[in-house]
């Protein structure tokens, strides 16, 4: 279990818990400094705020913001944004336009391939209409039998060259760390380890991401293998970067739960301390005070 949790979802995006009662989870969890990184969108920030503040966690605003980088889609987590930040904003408005005729155009693939009416089936899986994505097929998909689970759904339906899938043009890596500084935030190459690219392309990938002004690297995320987290942990030292940290929650069933993940490694300079946010002040118990007569 750990305390910082900076990756999650809300039905704000593809999460399936409201963003206050995904506070409440990680609350109950044991979490107490979180970030909520909804998939390219800002509004499920000031409700879950208001909840964290209530409960005397700490909150910071986030957002996941998608890339295209090459033939490969990537995820930039940003971390500590203003959400009232006009760049930010406006190039977040602008890649989520679109996501409706691409869900279209999903439906069209998978017709082919037999499966009627998924558009139709899919879009009540989507509380946000807005936001329509892979993961809301993915559970339609599921729960119609086509796949057992969310890992096999995504290999047969819905990864390039599978019949659901549907390239979008999302944000190139330089805005995006763009948007992310602008808004004061700081912005970290999301869960590394799951993007299929060789080392070599990896290190590039991280080497022109440094040089383009990026700031840290999810080095503990629920399906980083020890070896992956020691392996970016290392590539974080080398480059100068953060070591970020974050379950990817979704609700369950749906990658990792609440603060657990792999620990970071000790020798990581963690990004919370950039961020200088830190765990709640311990109540101070006064009866602990030595008593004047004794310090006499
Ligand atoms: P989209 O933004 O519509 O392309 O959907 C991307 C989302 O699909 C990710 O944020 C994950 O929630 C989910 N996803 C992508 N690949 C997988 C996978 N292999 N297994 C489970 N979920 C996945
Ligand atoms: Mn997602
Ligand atoms: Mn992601
Ligand atoms: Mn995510």
């Amino acid at each position: 279990m750990n305390q910082y949790d900076f990756h999650c979802h809300s039905s704000i995006s593809d999460g399936l818990l409201l963003p206050q009662d995904v506070v409440q989870r990680a609350f109950d969890r044991g979490v107490k400094v979180l970030a909520l990184t909804d998939h390219d969108e800002l509004s499920g920030l000031a409700v879950a705020r208001e909840k964290a503040e209530s409960l005397g966690m700490t909150f910071v605003n986030g957002v996941e913001i998608s890339v295209n980088w090459g033939k490969h889609t990537l995820h930039i987590v940003g971390l500590g944004v203003n959400p009232d930040t006009p760049l930010l904003c406006d190039g977040l408005a602008h890649i989520r336009s679109g996501r409706t005729d691409r869900a279209r155009k999903m439906a069209e693939g998978l017709a082919k391939v037999g499966i009627t009416g998924a558009f139709e089936g899919a879009l009540p899986y989507a509380e946000n209409a807005d936001m329509i994505g892979r993961a809301h097929f993915a559970r339609f998909l599921v729960d119609k039998g086509h796949a057992r689970s969310m890992q096999a759904v995504f290999k047969k339906f819905l990864v390039p060259g599978k019949p659901g899938y549907v390239p979008h043009i999302w944000a190139s890596l330089p805005e995006s760390i763009e948007w992310i500084h602008a808004a004061g935030g700081l912005a970290v190459l999301a869960h590394p380890g799951r993007y299929e690219m060789g080392k070599k392309q990896m290190h590039e990938l991280i080497e022109i991401f440094t040089r383009f002004g990026g700031d840290g690297i999810e080095v503990a995320t629920s399906n980083h293998t020890l070896d992956l987290v020691g392996r970016f942990a290392r590539l974080a030292e080398e480059f100068g970067l953060w070591a970020s940290v974050g379950s990817d929650f979704h609700g369950t069933g749906h990658y990792g739960d609440l603060g657990t993940f792999p620990a970071l490694p000790s020798y990581c300079r963690p990004i919370w301390e950039a961020l200088h946010v830190g765990l709640p002040d311990e109540v101070v118990d006064e009866t602990d005070e030595m008593p004047q007569d004794l310090l006499n």
